[in-house]
């Protein structure tokens, strides 16, 4: 099910202050696709979220689940939470300790007064699928973070809702077994074949999971494409440095050509993809990600996006170290191989391809 947002407006009030959670915001949620809402906590994730779900009220705008107008002011429309076909995992999972996994899943459907043999089918299918099956007896609470979260997408799934929604669904695991249901979460999702809404400041989380990713801040969308495209190319500064690490080099546009521009930088010259088309003369930042910065001998660094420099600072981060190099003023941070034979102090030369940088406006 396609959701359509328009012009969606949500103030709250503290301490006499107008805060704008959502500040217009406009979004298709494509049908049958991860759909994750990535940004800094307090930048309206949450509230849009519920908006959607329909625990919130929206001052302005409009809302359709699968063509259906759930919410309009000019209208004067409002369908409840329950009548919108909608599963929601939240943060804290909202398990009821007293029950036992049985009960906790089979909650949705007791209270629509579905018959007692459908719901016993019913819940051990989706128990299947979350691979619990076997569980239905236990206490919910003797289970472990992983389990239970998994209970909570059963009990989100059990009613065959059109859409579901998560609401940074991995927060409180710890960060191997986050990285673990990471990918369960990614396959039965897939499998599903559902639309979903999926909430979370975490860029790996968003980058994994998302068929498409919309960055927020301050109420707004600033960019929506998927995670390759938001990675690798994207439009805006804040995105680039939100979603990755990012060296950011200021210059000034000499010359475009098909694809690329050159941007004399503080660097030198940078030859960089310029999707924006932004034109000569004007003042941008060529984005290059550490990874993609090569290391070369001094001698060698000959050519196009090949500059020298001096190596600053090494940091040890285990799988490889954090460099930075000198080059002039300017500072690029860097992804240094364990086994590369360079001490601080050294001279190197560092080159990137001209397809692995991006131009920015801003
Ligand atoms: P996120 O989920 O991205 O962290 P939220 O949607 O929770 O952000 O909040 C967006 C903004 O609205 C924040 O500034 C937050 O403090 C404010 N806010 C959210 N809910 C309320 C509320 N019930 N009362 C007052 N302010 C709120
Ligand atoms: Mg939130």
């Amino acid at each position: 099910m396609e959701i359509s947002i328009k012009g969606l407006t949500r103030d709250f009030y503290s301490q006499g202050k107008r805060i704008r959670a959502l500040d217009h915001v406009d979004l298709t949620i494509p049908a049958n696709q991860i759909f994750t809402l990535l940004g800094p906590s307090g930048c309206g994730k949450t509230t849009l979220l519920r908006c959607i779900v329909g625990l919130e009220m929206p001052d302005e705008g409009e809302i359709s689940i699968g063509g259906e107008v759930v919410w309009s002011r000019e209208r004067n429309i409002f369908l409840p939470p329950e009548k919108r076909g909608l599963g929601m995992v939240f943060q804290t999972y909202a398990i009821w300790p007293h029950m036992n996994v049985f009960d906790n899943v089979a909650y949705p459907l007791q209270n629509r007064k579905v018959p007692r043999q459908e719901i016993r089918n019913r819940v051990a299918k989706v128990l299947r699928f979350v691979q619990l099956e076997g569980f239905e007896k236990r206490a919910a609470t003797d289970l472990s973070g992983g389990q239970q979260q998994r209970v909570a997408l059963a009990r989100a799934l059990v009613a065959e809702p059109k859409v579901i929604l998560f609401d940074e669904p991995l927060s409180n695991l710890d960060a191997k077994l986050r990285e673990s249901t990471r990918k369960e979460l990614r396959r039965f999702l897939t499998e599903l074949n559902i639309t979903a809404v999926y909430v979370t400041h975490d860029r790996l989380e968003a980058l994994t999971l998302s068929d498409q990713i919309a960055v927020m801040r301050s109420g707004r969308i600033v960019e929506i494409g998927d995670p390759k495209k938001i990675y690798f190319n994207s439009d805006h500064r804040f995105v680039a440095d939100f979603i990755g690490r990012a060296n950011l080099v200021p210059g000034k546009v000499r010359s475009v050509e098909n694809s690329h521009a050159v941007l004399d930088s503080t660097v030198g010259p940078i030859i960089a993809l310029n999707s924006q088309g932004i034109s000569a003369g004007c003042e941008a930042m060529a984005c290059v990600r550490p990874e993609f910065i090569k290391i070369l001998p001094a001698g060698a660094a000959e050519g196009s996006n090949c500059f020298r420099g001096k190596v600053e600072s090494l940091l040890f981060i285990g799988e490889s170290y954090e460099g930075e190099v000198r080059i002039g003023e300017t500072l690029l941070t860097l992804v240094v191989e364990p086994a590369a034979d360079i001490r601080e102090g050294d001279e190197i030369g560092v080159f990137f391809h001209p397809d692995h940088c991006f131009l920015l406006s801003e």
